[in-house]
Parts: C-alpha cells; sequence; structure tokens
C-alpha cells in the first residue's frame, strides 16, 4: 500500500502573486565616496575618478544593464554624471546609507 492522494486544491487556495515574475532589471546609479585605491576612469571625461584625501570627492557608481542583463560598471565624477545628464537616473545613496528610522 503505497497510494497517498495529495489534497492538491488545498495548495491553490492561497495568494499566487510572484514577485520574482515581474523582476526586470534596470541600469540604475549610486552616489558613493571614492574610495582610497580606487582606479577607475570616468564614463563621461575618461579622466581617473581618484581618491583626494583633502577633499571629500563623490563618484556615481552606474550598473549598466543589457537586455535585462547585467552589463557592466561605469563611474562618474559626481559633476561629470549630471553633465552626462544623468544617462541611468537620478542616482541614489541607497548603498550608502540605510534607510533611517523614522523616530517615534
Ligand atoms: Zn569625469
Amino acid at each position: 500500500m503505497y497510494r497517498r492522494v495529495v489534497p492538491i486544491q488545498h495548495f491553490v487556495t492561497t495568494t499566487t502573486a510572484v514577485i520574482t515574475e515581474s523582476f526586470s532589471p534596470v541600469s540604475r546609479a549610486v552616489t558613493r565616496p571614492v574610495d582610497p585605491g580606487n582606479d577607475a576612469n570616468c564614463a563621461h571625461c575618461g579622466e581617473p575618478v581618484k581618491f583626494a584625501a583633502r577633499h571629500q570627492r563623490r563618484q556615481v557608481i552606474a550598473n549598466v544593464y543589457l537586455d535585462s542583463r547585467w552589463d557592466r560598471v561605469e563611474h562618474f565624477h559626481e559633476d561629470c554624471y549630471e553633465a552626462a545628464g544623468s544617462p541611468y537616473g537620478e542616482p541614489g545613496d541607497q548603498l550608502v546609507a540605510p534607510p533611517r528610522r523614522r523616530p517615534g
């Protein structure tokens, strides 16, 4: 005796929302401080995005997706990113600082 009847109906009554199905990665940019040892070149002006101890330089890092697949990372000077017309949208800083908790 090895027959089991699985009550399938029991499973299909719950929600069928699938989040991953509608997920499609898009190119996006974040603003981050320039790290010492950073050796990337700016995708706009071609100059190195260098760390400078005196100035708190910031760079824009963009993850570029092509056909919903990650293709490359591009670095920009913060000013150059704006000069280039913010090609990957408004740079966020969500990778730098966690979301603040609301007081209360
Ligand atoms: Zn630049």
